[in-house]
């Protein structure tokens, strides 16, 4: 058991637990930061990995990777970069390689996208 003699005691007791509250949030906080670190890696990686399934026309696994990707961007609330965005679906989200699954153009200062896969298509205006 604490006994506190004077008020003084209580008032250094309540400081400590609030400095060490304090520490407590500022290492959750950097945790956060960390792991979106982490997130960002690894959502780069596979991408990578994705390009290079795609290139040995390996789709399944390519979609696999994208799906993965888009998982750990939500979980972390981490943004997908935006190049990495324009390489897959917004309806289905499966990979597209250019003249593959799927086809790139710019026309009239927009980037539209179509997928082989769900016939779709995805406008996205340039600035
Ligand atoms: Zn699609």
């Amino acid at each position: 058991m604490l006994i506190f003699k004077n008020k003084k005691n209580i008032i250094l007791f309540e400081l400590g637990i609030f400095f060490s509250l304090s520490f407590i949030l500022l290492v959750k906080k950097n945790n956060k930061k960390i792991r979106k670190k982490i997130a960002e890696e690894r959502i780069k990686k596979l991408f990578v990995l994705a390009y290079n399934k795609a290139l040995s026309y390996d789709f399944k696994l390519a979609d696999r990777y994208v799906k993965l990707a888009r998982k750990i961007s939500m979980k972390y609330l981490v943004k997908i970069p935006v190049k990495y965005k324009r390489l897959f679906c917004k309806h289905c989200y499966s990979y597209i390689l250019p003249d593959v699954t799927g086809r790139i153009r710019v026309k009239e200062g927009k980037i539209i996208i179509y997928c082989k896969k769900c016939k779709k298509f995805t406008r996205i205006p340039l600035k």
